[in-house]
């Protein structure tokens, strides 16, 4: 894909950014399980002075104004690196703009300026996969609405200020059977009924906390409808299209740092008085390696090309996801095989990019969640 000057520019911005303000401090973050304050805060500052902080949202709010070659770009060379620490170069979530005006105000201005975050928190603990079969509702009384149930899972750099919550606000008969209705609503923390604490710790990304979510009898203003009344899951729909892409951005950078690391060792690391890429085992996974992740960089760009255009639909972003997701896995694991033992000791970053390069083909919809929106597309319109 040929870059414009302002995203050659931004490219190199970014290496520089992750190769100075994040690489030094991954492992420091990783034998810990948490993001030291002043570094986060650090990495916040110097992203907000080199324009990546917000980067994603329009210019008209804001934010960077990237457009989605840029984006494409910026995931790619984060994924390079731990999610917990470039996560807090922000990058709000996009459907925020679906707000009033009054919402963006309270919420989206000040995610922009990095004085407030946000949660995404669709996941229960009973519904993962299975979104529609949420608990989580909502119910009138007089205008407001009273919210009950419980998230888990749902992941921030920090505590939040508030997170966007879906809720089953009624039932739609449709020609397929009954369809919940699910709203999204702006939950404040510290609102009467809603308790938040750090969840399970995760070995994917050390450091970038799952938050659980509990709300009991939460009373909620009509103007915390983000969106329309029974379009939540049109609206989370819109964001999680693009976030697959961003995935697979991530994915290929990841890729290439071990790849580049497994690389190295081939051609310096000798068995048997020579270097073991002499070795045909070794130097074939390299081959297959530089294979698959040309076809993902070529995928990612065609969907970013796709969304330009309009026509990026939500079967490209799954197979983005699916096929993205399991290279990283086959680069990652051949690279814990090229380095042998020293691939798995703590002392080498190996061990952590394969630990990390695990959760990609389970969060934002597992492979086996992408394989199936990917045969619908194939099957329905053949009536199967
Ligand atoms: C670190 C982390 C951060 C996360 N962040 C967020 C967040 O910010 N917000 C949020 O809302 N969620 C978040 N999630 C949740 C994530 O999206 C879910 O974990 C994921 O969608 C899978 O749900 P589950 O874990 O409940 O697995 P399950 O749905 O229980 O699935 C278990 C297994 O069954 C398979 N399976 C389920 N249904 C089918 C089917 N129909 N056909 C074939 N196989 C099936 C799955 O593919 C999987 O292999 C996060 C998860 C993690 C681990």
């Amino acid at each position: 894909m040929e870059l414009s000057h302002e995203n050659q520019l931004l490219l190199e911005t970014t290496k520089r950014f992750v190769e100075e303000e994040i690489i030094p401090h991954e492992e420091l973050v990783d034998q810990l399980g948490e993001v030291p304050e002043e570094i986060g805060r650090q990495i916040e500052t110097k992203s907000k002075e080199i324009g990546l902080f917000a980067a994603n949202l329009p210019e008209e709010v804001g934010g960077g104004g990237l457009d989605y070659a840029g984006q494409m770009l910026i995931e790619r060379e984060f994924g390079k690196t731990s999610h917990a620490l470039h996560a807090w170069a922000a990058r709000p979530t996009e459907i925020l703009l679906a707000g009033t005006e009054a919402q963006k105000e309270k919420y989206l201005y000040p995610c922009v300026s990095g004085e407030k975050r946000e949660l995404f928190g669709l996941t229960e603990p009973e519904a993962g996969s299975d979104i529609m079969s949420m608990k989580s509702n909502a119910r009138r009384d007089g205008d407001d609405w009273i919210l009950n149930g419980s998230k888990h899972f749902i992941s921030g750099p920090v505590m939040p200020d508030f997170a966007i919550v879906f809720a089953q606000t009624g039932v739609d008969e449709t020609k397929r059977g009954p369809r919940k209705r699910v709203t999204a609503f702006l939950v404040d923390v510290g609102t009467k009924g809603f308790d938040i604490a750090i969840g399970a710790k995760c070995v994917s990304y050390r450091g970038y906390h799952t938050f659980r979510l509990n709300f009991s009898d939460v009373r909620l203003g009509p103007d915390q409808i983000l969106g329309e009344e029974g379009k939540g899951l049109e609206l989370a729909g819109q964001w999680l299209g693009m976030g697959r892409i961003w995935i697979g951005a991530s994915c290929c950078g990841k890729a290439e740092r071990m790849f580049d690391l497994s690389s190295d060792w081939a051609a310096n690391r000798k068995q048997f008085g020579q270097q073991i890429g002499k070795f045909q085992s070794t130097s074939f996974k390299l081959a297959d390696m530089a294979i698959e992740m040309r076809a993902a960089e070529l995928m990612v760009q065609d969907a970013v090309m796709r969304a330009d255009n309009e026509q990026m639909t939500d079967s490209d972003a799954a197979m983005v996801k699916v096929y993205c997701s399991e290279m990283l896995n086959r680069v990652a694991d051949n690279t814990v095989q090229i380095f042998g033992g020293m691939g798995l000791m703590e002392e080498m970053p190996i061990q952590r990019l394969w630990r990390d390069s695990r959760l990609e083909r389970i969060w934002d919809g597992t492979s086996e969640i992408q394989r199936h929106i990917i045969s619908r597309a194939i099957l329905r319109p053949l009536g199967a």
